[in-house]
């Protein structure tokens, strides 16, 4: 993620990332209240461009917003910040890692001390770029009646990284999570689609985290003609599918194979799937992108 050359921002100033360091006794270390974000630039024909720059800082200002912590940063302010940080490591197709955490406090309620790291690196297609095997989760996603699932926490990571370990552990690719009431919510992190005769189904908003890759997303298979349905269903109805994809920044449109070992019926190349993940590639480093979406 960095080597001698890497420069960091850390709170008003750019530094080296060997030298960046953090207090043990930091709020966020302890008890996981620190909010994040994941964000892609993309080399376009006009030059780099941070893909939904204001969407992923208006994402980062809510989750703070939701867990009590108080930023002293505008979207802009943190759109330019970007901007430079991509510059200053000469980096173009890059993902972009802002973490918001709390200085030293030992206590269960947000300190003052909050801290704005902002770092960068070159980063292959989370996920790769085979197509993946899922189990259904053993877990859970966290339940919105504990905490707010819309939000992008650092603690909530510990439920995907639970899940991602027990697919694994078990040789699958990727695990797909319900919700409580046994629908499917999304991946650990990444949103999930199904298709089946020539329609395209996704879970509500309620129960996952509202992927700026998923709206995206719909708005092109609007642009296609695809009909999309926001609907719940279940890990039974999905395996009667003709085909299924996680959107996610770091994942882009990721098509998927099986789900608990049943095959989705039709050849990923000629899913409405790979159509998307097709038009997805193209939108983010294209020209066309500039009306689509710049701050
Ligand atoms: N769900 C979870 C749990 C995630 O971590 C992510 C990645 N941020 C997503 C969905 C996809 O969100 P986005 O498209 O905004 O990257």
């Amino acid at each position: 993620y960095y080597n001698e050359n890497t420069t960091v921002f850390l709170n008003g100033k750019w530094l080296k990332a060997s030298e960046a360091k953090t207090d043990l006794y930091a709020q966020t270390l302890h008890y996981g209240n620190g909010v994040f974000e994941g964000i892609r630039s993309y080399d376009t024909e006009d030059g780099v461009q941070v893909f939904k720059a204001k969407e992923h800082y208006e994402r980062l200002l809510y989750s703070a917003q939701k867990m009590h912590i108080n930023m002293n940063y505008t979207v802009e302010e943190l759109t330019s910040l970007t901007y430079e940080l991509l510059e200053k490591n000469n980096l173009k197709d890059a993902y972009i890692r802002p973490l918001v955490y709390l200085g030293a406090n030992m206590s269960l309620q947000p300190t003052e001390e909050v801290n704005v790291f902002l770092c960068a690196w070159e980063w292959g297609k989370y996920l790769g770029n085979d197509l993946l095997n899922l189990m259904t989760s053993s877990y859970q996603r966290p339940n919105p009646k504990s905490c707010h699932v819309e939000a992008k926490v650092v603690g909530h990571y510990t439920n995907s990284i639970l899940a991602t370990t027990e697919a694994k552990s078990k040789g699958f690719d990727e695990a797909l999570l319900l919700d409580a009431k046994g629908n499917v919510a999304e991946g650990p992190g990444a949103n999930f689609f199904y298709e089946k005769d020539g329609v395209i189904y996704t879970s509500p908003l309620g129960n996952i985290l509202p992927g700026i890759t998923r709206s995206t997303v719909i708005g092109l298979a609007k642009e296609l003609n695809f009909k999309v349905v926001e609907k719940y269903f279940t890990p039974e109805e999905v395996k009667g599918a003709d085909g299924a994809f996680f959107t996610g920044t770091a994942a882009e449109v990721a098509g998927i194979a099986s789900l608990d070992g049943v095959n989705f019926k039709m050849k990923w190349e000629d899913t409405m799937g790979s159509e998307l993940a097709r038009m997805y590639k193209h939108r983010v480093s294209s020209r066309e992108y500039k009306s689509f979406d710049l701050v």
